[in-house]
C-alpha cells in the first residue's frame, strides 16, 4: 500500500485521526503504537466504531477485507499521504515558524483572513512531524486558505515540514532564545528556523518579514518576493496604541484595539494585518477580527477577578518571552506581584538565564517577586520561592496576593495555572 493507491479512500473520508478517542463514522485511523497487541486491538476496534480504513505497521494484522491495511512506517505514510493531499490543493498555504508567538499569530491571521475567506488552520498547537500531516489532511475542496504552524526544537526539523505543507507564504514570529538545548545555542535557532527561509527562497516563494527585526532584515535583504512592515519604508505601516493595558494598531489614520496584552503582541497584530491586507481586506474587516479576537488560551491573557488583574502567561516560557512579559507588566498602573515559574530545556545555559530573568526583574518596579521550581530556586535565595506549584498553592491557601495586579508565567510543564484558584 502506498500512498497514492490510498489516495481516493482518503477523498472519501470523514477525517483522520491517531487518537481511538476520537473515532467517528467514516475516519481513517492511524494506529500509531508502540506494542503489536495494542495495534491489533486497536484496528479492531477502530473498525467496529465505523472507521473506514486503518492503518497498521503489523504485517499480520493487514486485512483488506476489514479495511485494515499494512505500511511499513504510520509516521511515514501518514506523511506521504499528506503530501500528496497538498500537492492537489491549488490555495494559498501559509506556514509560520519562530521562537514565541506562532501559535498566538496563527490565531489572529486566522481570525483576520476569516472575515473574507474560508481558512483551515492547525488546531491548537498540532505544530510537529505528525501535527502538521494531521492540520494538512484536513483542508477540504471548500477551503480557500490554510495557516499551518511549525514548531522546532532541533535542525532540519523546519525543513521536513515545508517539504510537507510547501507552503507559499512563510513568516518567522521571532529568533529567541527557546529550545537552545535542541538547537545548538542561539546561532543555531537562527539557522533552524531560516529553514523555513530557505524553502521559500528555492520555490520563489512569498517572505513576510518584519522589518523591526534586524535578524530578519539581514536574512530577506534583496530577496523577492515579500511582504514588509515594522519600518517607515515597508510595505504596510502600523503605529502601536495601547488602552487598558491591551495593545492595538493604527493603520491610516483607523485603529483597532485587541484583548491582548504586551508588546509583542502588537507584532503578531501586524504580521497578522499585513496578510489581510495583502489578501484584500478591507481595514474594517481586520479591525473587526483584532477587536472580536478573544485569547482563551492561557497566552497573555488579561483577566480580571475580584478586583484584581491577572495576567496569565502560563501556556510556556523561555528567556525571550519572560523578559518582554515583565518589561511589559513592569507598565502596569497599581502594585504589582509577579509569580514566574521554571523556564524548562535550557540545557548548560540554564543557570545563567534564570539568573538573568530574576536580575531583570530586581531591576523592575515590582512589589513582589516569587519564583517556582528548582531552576529558580537554585538562583533565587534571597526572594519567596517554591519547589513547584502545588507548594505554592499551600501558602496560597493560607497567604493572600496584595498586589492589585498579578502576572503568572512560567513554562507549560510547571502548570502554573493551577495555582490561581487559590489566589485571593
Ligand atoms: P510553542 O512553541 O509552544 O508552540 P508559540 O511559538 O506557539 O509556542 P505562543 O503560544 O503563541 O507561542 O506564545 C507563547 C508566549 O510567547 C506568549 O504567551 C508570550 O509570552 C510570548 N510571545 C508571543 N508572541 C511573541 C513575540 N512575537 N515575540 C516574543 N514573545 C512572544
Ligand atoms: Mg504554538
Amino acid at each position: 500500500m502506498n500512498a497514492i493507491s490510498f489516495y481516493p479512500v482518503f477523498l472519501k473520508c470523514a477525517k483522520v485521526t491517531i487518537d481511538t478517542r476520537n473515532i467517528e463514522q467514516n475516519d481513517v485511523f492511524f494506529a500509531f503504537s508502540g506494542s503489536t497487541f495494542n495495534a491489533a486491538k486497536l484496528a479492531e476496534n477502530a473498525i467496529d466504531k465505523g472507521a473506514l480504513a486503518v492503518i497498521v505497521e503489523q504485517k499480520e494484522f493487514e486485512n483488506e477485507k476489514r479495511n485494515i491495511f499494512y505500511v511499513p512506517s504510520t509516521l511515514k505514510f501518514l506523511q506521504d499521504l499528506a503530501k500528496h493531499h497538498r500537492n492537489q490543493l491549488e490555495i494559498p498555504v501559509i506556514g509560520l515558524t519562530g521562537s514565541n508567538g506562532k501559535t498566538t499569530t496563527k490565531e489572529i491571521i486566522h481570525a483576520v483572513l476569516s472575515q473574507k475567506y474560508n481558512v483551515q488552520y492547525t488546531f491548537g498547537n498540532l505544530n510537529n512531524h505528525i501535527g502538521v500531516p494531521l492540520t494538512l489532511l484536513s483542508i477540504k475542496p471548500e477551503h480557500e486558505i490554510a495557516v499551518i504552524e511549525m514548531g522546532a526544537n532541533h535542525q532540519k526539523e523546519i525543513e521536513l515540514l515545508c517539504d510537507l505543507a510547501q507552503p507559499n507564504y512563510g513568516y518567522i514570529t521571532n529568533f529567541g532564545k527557546a529550545h537552545l538545548e535542541g538547537f545548538g545555542g542561539f546561532e543555531g535557532v537562527i539557522k533552524g528556523k531560516s529553514e523555513l527561509y530557505d524553502y521559500l527562497e528555492n520555490q520563489s516563494q512569498t517572505i513576510l518579514v518584519n522589518e523591526n527585526d534586524p535578524i530578519q532584515l539581514e536574512k530577506t535583504e534583496g530577496y523577492q518576493p515579500k511582504i514588509t512592515f515594522g519600518a517607515e519604508t515597508s510595505d504596510y505601516q502600523f503605529q502601536q496604541v495601547s488602552k487598558d493595558n491591551s495593545v492595538g494598531l493604527i493603520y491610516g489614520g483607523n485603529q483597532a484595539i485587541s484583548k491582548l496584552t504586551g508588546n509583542y503582541n502588537f507584532t503578531n497584530l501586524c504580521a497578522a494585518a499585513s496578510l489581510g491586507l495583502h489578501f484584500d481586506l478591507h481595514f474594517d474587516q481586520i479591525k473587526n477580527a483584532i477587536e472580536n479576537y478573544l485569547p482563551t488560551n492561557m497566552r497573555s491573557q488579561v483577566v480580571e477577578k475580584n478586583g484584581k488583574i491577572f495576567v496569565l502567561d502560563t501556556y510556556n516560557a523561555n528567556p525571550s518571552s519572560m523578559s518582554e512579559s515583565l518589561k511589559n507588566f513592569n507598565n502596569f498602573n497599581g502594585s504589582k506581584t509577579i509569580i514566574i515559574g521554571d523556564m524548562l530545556e535550557l540545557g548548560e545555559e540554564s543557570e545563567t538565564e534564570h539568573q538573568a530573568i530574576l536580575d531583570l526583574a530586581r531591576s523592575l518596579n515590582f512589589d513582589e517577586i516569587i519564583t517556582v521550581g528548582n531552576e529558580f530556586k537554585n538562583v533565587n535565595q534571597l526572594s519567596k520561592s517554591y519547589q513547584d506549584a502545588k507548594e505554592l498553592s499551600e501558602y496560597l491557601k493560607i497567604n493572600t496576593i496584595e498586589s492589585k495586579n498579578i502576572l503568572l508565567k512560567a513554562s507549560r510543564g510547571v502548570a502554573l495555572e493551577q495555582i490561581l484558584e487559590f489566589i485571593g
